[in-house]
């Protein structure tokens, strides 16, 4: 199935690793001209080399810190500079860390919120007047399932991410008729590094093994196992693509049906 997004100017944040890179070498696939970013210079030259082995296709690096709003400009200013107006934005950024209400001060708050509400709000805010201008733009947040039903242990998560659905669904309105649509993707637990980590510290914590993590979450997962990147990546190229041109505003779960509620 062609996407229709050959040749489009693709930015994908935090794309280094994890999910943001899989769906970097997803779009890179469907033909989308990729420019990735995150803040180490080493992980995104390993990264760049991985999806140019995948998909035989140029990909760009921006070293950028997400948090950091006059970055992320500068990296925008130079992205349409070289390449052109961003047409497909995808946001993402690292996770907070995990942990309860007793274990953080508002100052950690205050940071996860930069990291995962703010970081989206900056890069949207550099490349949305742009998209309305040339009457075609698709805009995915990566969010977590957590914003559907909250994660034990996972409170700065919880908490920052449920803005970003706001957020998006805000944005979703104002720019709907201007050939713009902008949505959430929640993934479920997907195999990571973060994930691993997670499992590490689960370990440590309980004085178990990493496997014990995964053997506790698949049981309360409706598939019976976390997902993949690649499943993840696909469902983003689904939301960016032509075909997609009449959703927006949702929030999509990809989470093998790990979260029990209705919506
Ligand atoms: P990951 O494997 O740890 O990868 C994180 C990526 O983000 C790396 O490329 C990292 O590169 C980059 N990054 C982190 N902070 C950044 C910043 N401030 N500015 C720019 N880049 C930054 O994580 P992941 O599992 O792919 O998860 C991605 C996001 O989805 C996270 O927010 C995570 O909490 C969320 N999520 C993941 C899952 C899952 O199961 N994997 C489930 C729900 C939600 P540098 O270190 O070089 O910056």
């Amino acid at each position: 199935m062609d996407l229709g997004i050959k040749g489009k100017i693709a930015l994908v944040t935090a794309a280094s690793k994890g999910l943001g890179k899989a769906v970097a070498t997803q779009l890179a696939i469907e033909g989308a001209e990729v420019i990735i970013c995150s803040r180490d210079p080493e992980s995104l030259k390993i990264a760049e080399a991985e999806i140019v082995k995948i998909t035989n296709s140029t990909v760009h690096t921006f070293s950028c810190d997400v948090t950091n709003e006059d970055q992320v400009k500068q990296m925008i200013d130079l992205i349409e500079q070289k390449y052109g107006s961003i047409e497909i934005l995808v946001t993402n950024a690292g996770g907070p860390p995990a942990g309860s209400f007793g274990d953080f001060s508002v100052d950690d708050y205050r940071k996860a919120i930069e990291l995962n509400l703010l970081s989206t709000i900056s890069l949207c805010k550099k490349v949305v007047g742009k998209m309305q201008l040339q009457n075609w733009g698709r805009i995915v947040m990566i969010t977590s399932v957590s914003v559907k039903q909250p994660i034990d242990n996972l409170i700065l998560s919880n908490t920052a991410r449920t803005g970003v659905i706001g957020f998006m669904k805000s944005l979703s309105n104002k720019v709907a008729q201007d050939g713009v649509t902008v949505n959430a993707i929640c993934p479920g637990y997907t195999k990571t590094q973060r994930v691993e980590k997670l499992a590490q510290d689960f370990a440590n914590n309980n004085d178990s093994a990493p496997e014990q993590f995964y053997i506790k979450l698949e049981a309360d997962i409706p598939m019976g196992r976390i997902g993949t990147t690649k499943e993840f990546a696909q469902s983003v190229a689904f939301l960016v693509s032509q075909g997609a041109g009449y959703i927006t505003g949702v929030s999509l779960k990809v989470d093998g049906g790990f979260a029990k509620g209705l919506f």
